[in-house]
């Protein structure tokens, strides 16, 4: 991600709403993709000091007292909700004791996770209704377990975090760093983020705009694996039997090889996961700029050498490898593809 400056100088987060240093009230722009510092200008209406030539705006809806946004819209627009919050369907019942800070922890990955996608140039378009399998929406829900004891284990009180027709559902529980760190161990994962489950999912849904009937649907069938496989087959023989026990020679992780959807989701989450980190390295000085123009295979390679200094520098502070990963030969081929779709969509209408 890149970084963001104060009108005073000041370095900012993405997710800040006020300049520690000069007490401006601080708002994001998903258009010019800019953190902007802000001046009031009348009620609900703030003037953009800096990115310059921006109109007014007005805070996302989900802002001030719920804490849940930092985004704004502009003045002229009707929405209430910023790009978003719009693609918001469910959201947790904010009563309840513990869900207000879930969801706020769940809000920042996904305004993350639209970042990445507008800055890849993909289309974030919001569903409009349940038949609108083009757009894309969220629903964050939890598990019921007061239903429990009335109702077998293999009832749908367990919400699974998973893609289905344009509307990505996270289960709430995994914005809980102590229950996803127990999933992630009993599923015996390398990385299990919150960040990384929104990446994932919308890899399937990027799928079924991007691949699905596409051009490139063949040559991702030829380097993947046929995704005509019964996937319900696929998934309980993979939670069944455990992963294949080649699947480090070819998949990016042990989930990828459960079914060609799950491996495409997969690297599009690396893919989504390498593009971040090295727009960050060039922004805080790691790198030179020209990395991000560089040709596919020029970023894996800087992204491989950088992952090795940042797995480097967390051993010496006695943590885990933040990327736990090896890309081999076959997985790089398929990061390229994945590359191309999403270089692809730039120019689809
Ligand atoms: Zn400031
Ligand atoms: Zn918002
Ligand atoms: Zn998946």
């Amino acid at each position: 991600m890149k970084t963001f400056r104060c009108v005073c100088g000041n370095r900012l987060y993405f997710e800040n709403t006020d300049c520690l240093q000069c007490g401006r009230k601080l708002g994001f722009l998903p258009g010019p993709l800019a953190l902007a510092a802000l001046e009031p200008a009348g009620k609900d209406r703030w003037t953009v000091l800096t990115p310059p030539d921006q109109g007014p705006h007005r805070f996302c809806r989900n802002s001030g007292d719920l804490d849940g946004c930092n985004w704004m819209i502009p003045v002229d627009e009707p929405e209430p909700y910023c790009l978003a919050c719009r693609l918001n369907q469910v959201i947790p019942n904010l009563s309840k004791p513990g869900n207000r800070s879930l969801w706020i922890r769940i809000e920042k990955r996904k305004r993350r996770l639209v970042y990445d996608l507008r800055r890849l140039a993909l289309p974030v378009i919001p569903k409009r209704s349940p038949e609108d399998e083009a757009g894309l929406a969220f629903a964050f829900l939890e598990d019921d377990p007061g239903e429990l004891e009335f109702s077998d284990a293999h009832q749908s009180n367990h919400i699974l975090t998973g893609h289905a027709h344009g509307l990505i559902t996270i289960n709430i529980a995994e914005a809980d760093d102590l229950e996803r760190e127990r999933r992630r161990h009993e599923l015996n994962e390398q990385q299990r983020t919150l960040l990384g489950h929104f990446r994932h999912e919308s890899g399937h849904y990027y799928w079924d705009r991007l691949v699905a009937g596409g051009p490139l649907q063949d040559r991702i069938r030829a380097v993947f694996g046929d995704e005509r496989e019964d996937y319900g087959e696929a998934l309980s023989r993979y939670y069944r039997d455990g992963p294949r026990p080649d699947w480090q020679d070819g998949h990016v992780s042990a989930y990828a090889s459960a079914h060609p959807w799950e491996d495409w989701a997969e690297c599009w989450a690396h893919w989504l996961q390498i593009t971040d980190t090295l727009e960050t390295s060039v922004a805080i000085g790691l790198a030179a700029a020209e990395v991000l123009d560089g040709d596919v295979d020029e970023r894996i390679s800087h992204w491989v050498d950088l992952a090795l200094k940042i797995n480097l520098i967390n051993r010496s502070l006695d943590q885990p490898d933040p990327y736990p990963f090896v890309l081999t030969t076959p997985v790089i081929d398929k990061l390229r593809l994945v590359e191309e779709v999403i270089r692809n969509s730039a120019f689809s209408p």
